[in-house]
């Protein structure tokens, strides 16, 4: 790959095996990931022309990644290929006037908002990881988060970008319009593309007034049953910006790791906000309360002090390494729509019994999405296949309330056997045909998501 080398700038190239070690997985420790032959951190739109290029003229795979905090192995590399990382890219450009953010995809999501508050504006999406993960990769899963609830996706920001294609031409689609329809939502098509079609080498974004401070409720539960029913109770009637849940599990790991106090014999635990203005928002909490008390709350606590809240949600975000400590993990990330969300809980703590497992649930409850995250002993023969089963079954099982098996992760390499089951025949040809378009020699991210 020489010839490429000398198409790029100085260091872009890393050819050193314990460098690439640290490219080679996501946060879902893949363990088939492939050796590639390089990693290549572009600079700009031209490096990522030049690697897609040469890729497609030697047919080697190329898998773009942005920060690897992906939870579904988007990013795995592949045996031979190139990891094209986007790390580099790190432009940002705020428009107050047309209230639009035109950034390089290796920003991180933290970064974003810190540009946008700085002129008094504000990028809602929200990941828990939203200081490890990059804006690029927000885009290329459509990430969630947990204001969602309230303020939508990922994609409802993205109000254009440039991305390259596999051929190596660059597009520009979509601007800082608040408006446009001329043409096919292109934008959108890529937008959860999983870097199937195109590396996203610019993202212009939408920003909103800065959010107004938040007031928190924090409601224990004597079972999880109860909690997603005073979820339901919530939702009917009311719009917060913020409904998470945390089952039994997850709240004794959480406490182990953070030590703040958490009530470690509470079944469940649901973090509720509102950002409704001037006083609306302490009538929406005493409704939250009223809807929490109804259904069987043993505690309810709330604040106006937006430090205090902020502990309580950032609780919510250290699930994930809290359970991590536990054991290795198995990411779900299924969703139901709202009514079934007690039925899915109840049914995955069936599916823990059965199968002998430990399943740890943390959830966008408010969305119905949920991180079902089974934790086992991989060194353990036995309960690594059981572990697997229960994966499985917690699909199987979201699938049959007509849900989807990812809200907000992507498919990536662990749950793409799950894909045509949801899908279905048609649409998956369909899906094929557009990737066969756009990618027709399979380089783009091959193993991933079809
Ligand atoms: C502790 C923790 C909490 C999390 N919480 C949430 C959450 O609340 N909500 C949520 O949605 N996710 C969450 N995630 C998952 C993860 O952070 C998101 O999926 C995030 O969007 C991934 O961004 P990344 O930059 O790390 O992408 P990567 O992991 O590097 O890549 C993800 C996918 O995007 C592709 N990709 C990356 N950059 C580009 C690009 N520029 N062009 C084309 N394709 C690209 C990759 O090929 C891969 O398929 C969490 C992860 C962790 C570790």
């Amino acid at each position: 790959m020489d010839d490429l080398t000398a198409q790029l700038p100085d260091g872009a190239v890393l050819t050193d095996r314990d460098v690439i070690e640290r490219y080679r997985r996501d946060w879902a420790r893949d363990p088939e990931a492939g050796w590639p032959r390089a990693v290549v951190r572009a600079t700009c739109t031209a490096d990522v022309q030049a690697v897609l290029r040469w890729a497609s003229a030697n047919q080697v795979p190329v898998v773009p990644r942005g920060a690897g905090s992906g939870l579904s192995g988007g990013s795995t590399a592949v045996e031979g290929g190139i990891v094209l990382s986007l790390e580099k890219m790190r432009d940002i450009r705020v428009d107050p006037i047309s209230r639009v953010a035109i950034v390089q995809p290796g920003l991180l999501n933290v970064e974003v908002k810190k540009a946008a508050a700085e002129k008094g504006l504000w990028y809602p999406p929200d990941p828990s990881s939203f200081e490890m993960c990059s804006i690029g990769g927000n885009a290329a899963t459509n990430a969630g988060g947990l204001c969602c609830v309230k303020y939508g996706v990922t994609t409802d920001y993205v109000l254009g970008m440039e991305v390259v294609l596999a051929d190596g031409t660059a597009l520009r689609l979509g601007g800082p319009r608040l408006k446009d329809v001329a043409g096919l939502s292109l934008t959108k098509l890529f937008v959860g593309s999983e870097g199937l079609l195109g590396v996203i080498t610019e993202l212009t974004l939408r920003l909103v007034p800065a959010q107004p401070p938040a007031s928190t409720l924090v409601a224990v539960f004597p079972s999880i049953e109860t909690a997603a029913d005073a979820v339901l109770a919530i939702t009917t009637s009311l719009r917060p910006c913020m409904l998470e849940l945390m089952d039994r599990t997850s709240i004794n790991a959480v406490e182990d790791f953070t030590a703040m106090g958490l009530d470690r014999n509470a079944e469940a635990m649901l973090i509720a906000r509102s950002d409704a203005p001037g006083a609306a928002a302490a009538d929406e909490i005493a409704q939250m309360e009223r809807h929490c008390q109804a259904h069987g709350a043993s505690e309810v606590f709330t604040t106006s002090d937006p430090d205090e809240g902020e502990a309580f949600a950032a609780a919510r975000r250290a699930a994930f390494p809290a359970l991590e400590r536990l054991g290795s993990l198995l990411l779900e990330d299924v969703g139901v729509a709202l009514p079934s969300l007690p039925t899915l809980v109840q049914g995955i703590e069936k599916i823990a019994a059965e199968n002998a497992v430990t399943i740890a649930v943390v959830a966008h409850a408010g969305d119905g999405n949920t991180h079902p995250l089974v934790v086992y002993n991989a060194t353990d023969a036995d309960e690594t296949r059981r572990a697997y089963t229960a994966f499985g079954q917690v699909m199987d099982l979201a699938l049959q309330l007509g849900g989807t098996i990812t809200g907000e992760h992507g498919v990536g390499r662990l749950k793409k056997a799950w894909l045509p089951t949801y899908l279905g025949d048609d649409v998956m040809t369909l899906t094929r045909r557009i990737k066969d378009a756009l990618d027709p020699q399979g380089i783009l991210n091959p193993g991933a998501v079809l």
